[in-house]
């Protein structure tokens, strides 16, 4: 039986013996219906934030950081995207993508039809990659940070069971798949992370830096896969359009 609700059941049984003179009666029936009650994937996901809220593993990030940055969205969405680290406006704030790459993202999902609230985006880091003291810009996480935070990442995919992945840029990649490659041979196709379909595409960062509109349109081709595999409508705009 689904633990949370034995929890539930056993918590409300209790509370009726303590508050009534009459004996609850719960039926084997009953109880074991209770096995198909969906779990609450926002219980389920507060444990995880909870322990990467307080986690050490890489001490010089947790001396480092302002917060963690677990992930926003629908827990039970179905698409997720998964990016590499929070960056320096990311660790303010707590929340993933909200600085110049992020509103790029944000531009994306919206455009493809969905709000940010709709879906789920994490990194594979939870912590901004330190950087010396006084140096502007963020770094890129080291193949040992990332092998390090993914179970993280792993459990959050787990509980969310999302229809799609979309990972973005090369190291969310080895992040997530522990293999290196070129975006040229990577992006634009579908691979499968432990039976999920995953989509690979360029980072936003990348697009801010190359701003061609063939490498934009490239994007917006994979992003169209996306929802062909969601199997949403795509209405003309959509098709023809260009980030
Ligand atoms: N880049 C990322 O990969 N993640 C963020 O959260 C922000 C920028």
């Amino acid at each position: 039986m689904q633990e949370t609700a034995l929890d539930f059941v056993i918590a409300a049984l209790q509370k009726i013996r303590q508050t009534s003179d009459r004996l609850p009666r719960a039926s084997r029936l009953s109880i074991e219906r209770l096995q198909f009650v969906a779990p609450n994937k926002v219980d389920l996901l507060a444990p995880v934030r909870e322990r990467v809220r307080i986690c050490t593993k890489c001490p010089h990030l947790a001396s480092s950081r302002t917060q963690t940055v677990f992930g926003v969205g629908n827990p039970d969405a179905e698409l997720m995207f998964i990016g590499e680290a929070p960056g320096a406006d990311e660790d303010k704030q707590g929340e993933p993508f909200v600085g110049r790459a992020g509103q790029l993202l944000t531009r994306i999902i919206e455009t493809m039809g969905f709000t940010r609230g709709e879906v789920y985006i994490a990194n594979i880091l939870k912590c901004r990659p330190d950087t010396p003291p006084g140096s502007f810009g963020n770094r890129t996480p080291t193949p040992l940070e990332m092998q390090t935070c993914r179970p993280y990442l792993i459990e959050q995919i787990e509980i969310i069971q999302p229809k799609v992945l979309v990972a973005l840029g090369a190291v969310a990649v080895e992040g997530l798949l522990g293999s290196r490659g070129t975006m040229r041979e990577l992006r634009g196709r579908w691979h499968s992370y432990s039976g999920t379909p995953l989509m690979i595409t360029y980072h936003p960062a990348y697009l801010l830096r190359n701003q061609t509109p063939s490498e934009k349109r490239k994007v917006w081709e994979d992003m169209l896969q996306v929802l062909e595999r969601l199997e949403r409508p795509i209405t003309e705009r959509q098709r023809n359009y260009f980030l």
